[in-house]
């Protein structure tokens, strides 16, 4: 069976646009509402079936609860310049009607207190934080219904809740582990997908696609890099490769819990929490986001599962964590991103041990044309951006 959804039923608020959507009030929103608007629609947000009233947005700031007291890791808002009037509203998206909103209640935004309680800081540095201020000064809580889904890029699967269940239920998979990822596929990743397959009838790979922090890889590069190591590497019958169509937070801890929740809503049994899990920069510690998610997994019907940072060791030839490895830092090697992308950079190759051939080649000439598109402009620009080496 797969997990139950949060609260009990899968949320859907998909509905034929109606004749009248026009002549509503309208509420323009930017991309990553719309991100929002969907997910709730789809049920990927389940039991939330609209932007969040004051009521659970509060209790999710202070305690990671919803009114009801359910656990949820993140607000879920919808915020404006001026309030609205509090009637039935046309949701817009670059003029057009997308979906609507019963508006229920509007309230001031306090950035500090939602900043301080989600993100654990007031730094603008800090990319959620920099969001919380960015945005509208009130908030909109309200249900919400949605006519048309946010435009597809083209690597989409699988990209709502009843998808993915049917899909497990027709491979009959009892017990499924949930794996999110924003980065292309290294050794130290496939370990810990495999590792939980072991023991789990599938394995549901979960690319978030939405928006993210511009230096993190482009998801249809991300996407074709996994489809590469599934096809060559992978048992076909035990993996799925799905994609989340929501925004990233880089909210650590609370984003976990959150991550957590989405993934039982998709029908994953389990899901994989790492090492720094939807950190950002040094905000979190390395184990704070299983640390916290430990407070709340009992109320959960999605086991999270929690893995050590897992590296290549030269003395065990071959990934490890240090649960299983007694060898010195010095022969252990990380493929991270800035690793990565440095030794794309000097025409370097990754080694087979770090990373696939058939992934390490996607994601090498996407960085190479990228530094090309860099340079190009660079030149127009008489390289203003100092690149002009
Ligand atoms: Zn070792």
């Amino acid at each position: 069976m797969t997990a139950e959804p949060h609260g009990g039923d899968l949320v859907d608020r998909v509905q034929e646009q109606p004749d009248d959507a026009d002549d509503l009030p309208s509420i323009e929103i930017d991309r990553r509402t719309y991100l929002d608007l969907e997910m709730i629609a789809v049920g990927g947000y389940s039991p939330l079936e609209g932007f969040m009233t004051q009521d659970s947005f509060n209790r999710v700031v202070a305690e990671a609860r919803l009114a009801d007291g359910s656990p949820w890791g993140v607000p879920v808002t919808l915020t404006t310049d001026n309030a609205p009037s509090e009637e039935p509203h046309a949701l817009t998206y670059d003029g057009e009607p997308v979906g609507r909103v019963d508006v229920e209640e509007t309230w001031s935004k306090d950035a500090e207190a939602w900043s301080e309680g989600v993100y654990g800081t007031t730094e603008l540095a800090h990319p959620g934080v920099e969001h919380v201020h960015g945005h509208g000064d009130h908030h909109v809580g309200g249900d919400v219904e949605l006519y048309t889904s946010t435009p597809e890029a083209g690597y989409e699967r699988l990209t709502t809740p009843k998808e993915s269940r049917r899909e497990f239920r027709e491979r009959q998979w009892d017990s499924v582990v949930g794996f999110q990822t924003r980065n292309p596929p290294h050794r130290a990743h496939e370990y810990i997908q495999k590792t939980a397959l072991e023991n789990h009838d599938g394995l549901f790979v979960h690319p978030l696609v939405g928006t993210t922090k511009d230096s993190d890889v482009d998801a249809a590069v991300r996407m074709h890099a996994y489809e590469a190591l599934l096809d060559e590497y992978y048992a076909g019958g035990r993996v799925a490769l799905g994609t989340l169509k929501a925004p990233m937070r880089y909210a650590g801890p609370r984003e976990a819990l959150f991550h957590a929740v989405v993934r039982q809503n998709y029908g994953c049994t389990a899901f994989v929490v790492g090492r720094d899990h939807a950190g950002v920069g040094d905000y979190y510690g390395s184990y704070e986001a299983q640390d916290y998610l430990r407070e709340f997994e009992d109320e959960l019907d999605v086991d999270p599962l929690y893995f050590e940072y897992a590296f290549y060791c030269h003395s065990c030839d071959g990934m490890a964590t240090a649960k299983t490895c007694p060898h010195p830092d010095d022969s252990h090697v990380n493929p991270s991103g800035t690793y990565i992308r440095r030794t794309a950079r000097e025409g370097g190759d990754v080694s087979p041990k770090l990373m696939r051939p058939e992934v390490w080649e996607i994601v090498r000439s996407q960085l190479e044309s990228q530094s090309e598109q860099e340079a190009g402009a660079n030149a127009r620009t008489g390289g203003a951006t100092g690149g002009a080496s």
